[in-house]
């Protein structure tokens, strides 16, 4: 395979988008990268700068500054903002849910989307996200969509919560899976929806290596 593809992966929450696509990256030598993270890191920073997610100006000098860094490891990329690490601190629940809050705002999204385009240009990348087929790259040489039962995804989530030792309840992590993919999929800008050629996928009852190993194929 010598040419670069771009390859998008869209698909609501703990639906198994990152975990294949990381693997995925790792098989064809591939750039990953894990568009949600750049939102948790936007969100993240107007966090830290005591931001109203209304204060437009505010916001807008925000993203004229910031600087998000994606440094690519074979055990998971890391995230810089601003020059530090926050791989861990995204991950946290605030920042979960205000990153949902926060990509619904127009300037955010256009500044995201400006720099995934940059990141992926040159081919050779596999883009998670929600917008991925349907706006960053409608002209990706491949589009996944993936989806899987609410009831696994909370499951699959809560395990991961287990390892990092959180306490948190499978009806929690449900209740808040279904509020973000509600956010995501209503919300008026670039929502999260299938694109009309992506390729579904239900991973309810595949494992890791099925869903790597269905969209290798594909791609081969
Ligand atoms: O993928 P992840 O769960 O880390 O994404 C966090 C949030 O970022 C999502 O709930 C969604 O609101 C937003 N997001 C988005 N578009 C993307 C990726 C993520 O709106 N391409």
């Amino acid at each position: 395979m010598n040419k670069k593809f771009v390859i998008a992966i869209d698909g609501p929450a703990a639906s198994g988008k990152s975990t294949t696509a990381k693997q995925l990256a790792g098989k064809l030598k591939y750039i990953y990268i894990d568009t949600g993270a750049m939102y948790r890191a936007s969100a993240l920073c107007t966090l830290l700068q005591n931001m109203s997610l209304n204060d437009e100006a505010a916001l807008n000098n925000m993203l004229n500054e910031i600087s998000i860094k994606i440094e690519y490891a074979k055990d998971g990329n890391r995230i810089y903002l601003n020059g530090k690490d926050v791989s861990e601190r995204i991950r946290e629940a605030d920042i979960t849910k205000l990153s949902s809050q926060i990509a619904v705002i127009r300037i955010v999204r256009e500044k995201m989307v400006e720099l995934q385009r940059k990141i992926g240009e040159d081919g050779g990348v596999i883009m998670d996200g929600r917008d991925i087929g349907t706006v960053v790259f409608p002209n990706a040489d491949f589009k996944f969509f993936m989806i899987a039962d609410v009831k696994t995804r909370a499951l699959r989530r809560w395990k991961e919560a287990k390892e990092k030792s959180e306490i948190i309840s499978i009806g929690e992590i449900e209740k808040e899976l279904i509020w973000r993919d509600e956010n995501d999929s209503n919300r008026e800008i670039s929502p999260l929806k299938q694109a009309d050629d992506a390729i579904p996928i239900d991973t309810s009852k595949m494992s890791i290596d099925e869903q790597v190993q269905f969209i290798y194929n594909k791609i081969k």
